[in-house]
């Protein structure tokens, strides 16, 4: 598997560890709101990663983590707590409000066919071992207090810079919200921050420092510690997380540790909807629901994330997305005629020499920096060449089923669809082959419409008829 390393800034090629084992860590969601399609299409490229190394015959331990607690409005130090802030938007408390976005967004994973995670451990249940983490940092003299909390010595860290690249003079005033005077410089980051000191919070823990909560940055460190040990083969996120949250990790666990974090970064490019950026301001954060409203199937989603690459800006649009939903159903459709073919007893060579083909080429497109619409192009001609066959052997049909699980396995879209016909829609089929031999065109449209209706599309062959599922 080659990929493209953020940290190298090229196309690396990846040794596991511990071969044939592939560790993975991928920064997850924050769970104070519904993801996203943005989100989505990151949450489904980590799968489709996940998915190919094992196609490709790795061992992936993958850790997803929920963060439910210290991830601040501003990305940095500043402003509330993202799960706070909604706890008071939707008069609950900040539990609650962890507990249903993380139950919807566990329910996503299964409503996209995204594979589980080996680990999805939560931020406020690894409250100790964050603990631990940031006292190994103190000892290493790499930290200070001030009256809100405990921070980053990021002058004591000279490497702070390499992933981004930083220039730390241009970081420093500017982006950030507002001036915190107690840091010594702005970009150094919480590690811990106190509760204030009236009132209490909803998530608050005893510390070695005082009471209150882990910065956000920390607990990916200590549980990636905790689950995959000082280094890991791959650590995934967004683009947006490469200058601040990914910088922050590297230094707190290679301060610790004294070894590299992860050797290959793994990013995923912005998503933009209508042609802009996706926020809050713009109500452009499309969720799942606002799909299956217009009747558009959440796999047809996860085509329309394959046929753009994860290392250029995808983009969202409603006429994409309805594109890939009518390439979804051709897809279907070449496919899942094989089980109303009546049979032929030869086998066709071309037939398994053009699967065979595919399957490997297929397979190298996901290996080479995971090449999705290459990949998804390979399967396309095959579906153009399968789609036009008339008729198929009980054998061939097999193989052509198994090539389904393939693509299922890697892409996580079944397009061999088998239905049992009901003896009403059979009869239905049959009937009409009479009304076309005896032209009666009217009737036979009927027919077919009826059928339609009933999810069930039909190929003419002759004077039978193949039969296969809309969607
Ligand atoms: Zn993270």
């Amino acid at each position: 598997m080659k990929l493209y390393n953020t940290l190298s800034r090229q196309i690396d090629i990846l040794k596991p560890i511990n071969e044939p084992e592939v560790t993975i860590y991928t920064c997850g969601p924050t769970v104070y709101d519904y993801p996203h399609i943005g989100n989505w299409f990151t949450f489904i490229r980590y799968d489709l990663l996940v998915r190919s190394l094992q196609a490709l015959g790795y061992k992936t331990k993958w850790v997803l983590n929920i963060t439910d607690v210290g991830h601040l409005v501003s990305d940095a130090d500043q402003g509330e707590d993202k799960l706070v802030k909604q706890a008071v938007k939707e008069n609950k408390d900040a539990w609650s409000i962890a507990k249903s976005y993380t139950d919807y967004f566990v329910e996503g994973l299964t409503r996209l066919n995204i594979s589980t995670p080996d680990f999805m451990p939560k931020a406020t249940e690894h409250i100790q071992e964050q603990i631990d983490f940031i006292k190994k940092l103190e000892d290493n003299k790499l930290t200070y207090k001030t009256s809100d909390g405990v921070y980053f010595d990021v002058a004591k860290f000279p490497q702070y810079i390499k992933l981004a690249r930083l220039n730390l003079e241009d970081q420093v005033e500017g982006a950030r919200v507002e001036i915190n005077p107690e840091k010594h410089r702005q970009i150094d980051f919480a590690l811990w921050k106190f509760s204030p000191s009236e009132g209490k919070r909803d998530m608050e823990w005893d510390s070695p420092w005082g009471k209150g909560f882990p910065g956000w940055h920390i607990e990916c460190s200590a549980m990636a510690l905790k689950y995959l040990g000082p280094t890991m083969d791959i650590h995934a996120g967004g683009i947006d997380h490469i200058p601040v949250h990914h910088t922050n990790e590297i230094a707190q666990s290679e301060a610790v540790n004294n070894k590299p974090l992860a050797n290959i970064w793994f990013h995923t490019n912005h998503v933009s909807v209508d042609g802009k950026k996706i926020s809050k301001s713009l109500g452009n954060g499309i969720t799942l629901e606002d799909l299956e409203s217009r009747n558009l199937p959440l796999d047809a989603l996860r085509l329309l994330v394959i046929q753009s690459n994860y290392i250029n800006q995808s983009q969202f649009t409603y006429e994409l997305m309805n594109g890939a939903f009518s390439s979804l159903k051709n897809l279907i459709r070449d496919f899942s005629w094989i089980y109303s073919a009546t049979g032929n007893e030869i086998n066709s060579g071309e037939l398994r020499a053009k699967i065979k083909k595919s399957r490997k080429t297929i397979l190298d497109y996901m290996a080479d920096n995971l090449n999705t619409p290459r990949a998804l192009s390979t399967l396309h001609d095959l579906a153009s060449y399968l789609g036009n066959l008339n008729s198929i052997s009980k054998e061939d049909m097999e193989i052509v089923e198994n090539f389904g699980h393939f693509i299922n396995s890697i892409f996580g879209i079944n397009i061999v669809r088998k239905i049992n016909l009901s003896k009403d829609q059979s009869d239905l089929i049959k009937e009409r082959s009479i009304y076309r031999t005896n032209k009666e065109w009217e009737k036979a449209d009927n027919s077919r419409l009826l059928l339609e209706k009933q999810g069930i599309g039909l190929r003419d062959v002759g004077e039978s008829s193949l039969w296969f599922p809309l969607t």
